[in-house]
């Protein structure tokens, strides 16, 4: 009974902005911390987005980036701009910062090397080094209220670093970016699936499989899928593929397909 009282106050919100190639952000939100995880969306979608889900952008605490590619840091910098006097700080890696075109802006900037713990507010951030074709990226397992909440994408095959790291995680917004019957007859130059193929690629539905067959902690509660290609995936064949890995496991967490452009539900963690 007093256990079912604590555990009620402990919540943390989570809203996947959104998710692929035309723009990815997640609002992460403790009692005392609010975090964006990338701004890939115009600074405009940003805003409204935040809105939409009750929050401000002048109340955010830190903007975390992955990584540069355009997708996830695009409205970046007008974001910055436009909510200068907040001296929103950016948390990146060493290696990631200089890749990123600030122009004249200069950033407040919090420079990490991936595999540090950080601390913003009362969040602890893990971060880690995520297999993909960029400078340094990284994925994040944020703990705040005693629960962790973990973001991968963008990652060309699934480590058992990155397991390990993800393991105790009540929420994961991971990656099941292409089904690969549809990439290989697909629309893309031949470079360009050989580069989604690769091992610092893009995750394909079939990896998220085996990785719920072997490496997905019972514990999880809900399982965001993102990142999908527009091209060659479908949000059906995602979905059906996952619970089909998930019935193998008599796993049920709440499994969500995060569609390419549009914003998810709020989850309470
Ligand atoms: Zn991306
Ligand atoms: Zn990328």
């Amino acid at each position: 009974m007093i256990e079912l009282c604590l555990s009620e106050g402990l919540v943390v919100k989570v809203c996947v902005l959104a998710s692929g190639s035309s723009g990815n952000s997640v609002f992460i939100g403790t009692e005392h911390t609010r975090v964006l995880i990338d701004a890939g969306l115009s600074c405009k979608e940003t805003v409204a987005r935040l809105e939409a889900i009750g929050e401000r952008p002048e109340d955010l605490d830190a903007v975390l980036i992955t990584h540069e590619h355009c997708d996830h840091v695009s409205g970046l910098i007008p974001l910055l701009k436009k909510y200068k006097k907040y001296k929103l700080p950016v948390y990146t890696s060493w290696l990631t910062a200089p890749t990123i075109a600030w122009g004249d802006f200069e950033p407040r900037l919090e420079l990490f090397m991936a595999g540090e713990r950080l601390k913003i507010g009362d969040m602890q951030v893990d971060t880690f080094t995520i297999p993909h074709d960029s400078s340094d990226p990284v994925g994040f397992c944020i703990e705040g209220d005693g629960v962790r909440v973990g973001i991968v994408t963008d990652l060309g095959y699934m480590p058992d670093s990155i397991r390990f790291h993800l393991r105790g995680a009540e929420f994961l917004l991971l990656e099941s970016n292409h089904d690969l019957e549809m990439l290989k007859v697909g629309p893309y130059p031949w470079s360009v699936k050989q580069r989604v193929m690769g091992r610092n690629g893009h995750l394909s539905n079939d990896m998220v499989c085996d990785f719920i067959l072997e490496g997905l902690d019972g514990r999880l509660k809900t399982l965001v899928l993102g990142h999908l290609s527009e091209h060659n995936n479908h949000p059906a064949i995602v979905h059906m593929s996952a619970m089909q890995a998930l019935g193998h496991r008599s796993l049920s967490p709440n499994l969500v397909i995060s569609e390419p452009r549009i914003q998810s539900e709020v989850f309470t963690v």
